[in-house]
């Protein structure tokens, strides 16, 4: 009995402070753009930062934003380099096309 209270108390407050991290998820979800994840596919994904940002994951938000170019990126393999620049010309002819 002595085990009982204390653990039904952590319980509850497990499930009160899950539901509150729910709640605040489902309130403060922010759709991303897909294509970003596309072109995060398409690098070394190394996270190694040479390329002056933060991760892959930023310096695909800038190749989106078109604030950076491919070659920043320095791992990144010559045929690799080649189908994401193409990738990147399509989508960026797509977006001008509406
Ligand atoms: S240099 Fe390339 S592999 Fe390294 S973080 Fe930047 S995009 Fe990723």
């Amino acid at each position: 009995m002595d085990i009982l209270l204390p653990a039904l108390v952590l319980g509850a407050i497990g499930f009160v402070l899950g539901l509150l991290i729910f709640v605040v998820s489902k309130y403060f979800h922010v759709e991303e753009d897909h294509r970003i994840e596309q072109i995060e596919a398409m690098l070394p994904k190394y996270n190694c930062g040479a390329c002056g940002y933060a991760g892959c994951h930023d310096m695909a938000t800038a190749l989106l934003n078109k604030e950076c170019i491919v070659s920043q990126c320095k791992p990144i393999k010559q045929d690799a380099k080649v189908a994401l620049m193409a990738h990147l010309d399509q989508l960026f002819k797509a977006e001008k096309e509406g």
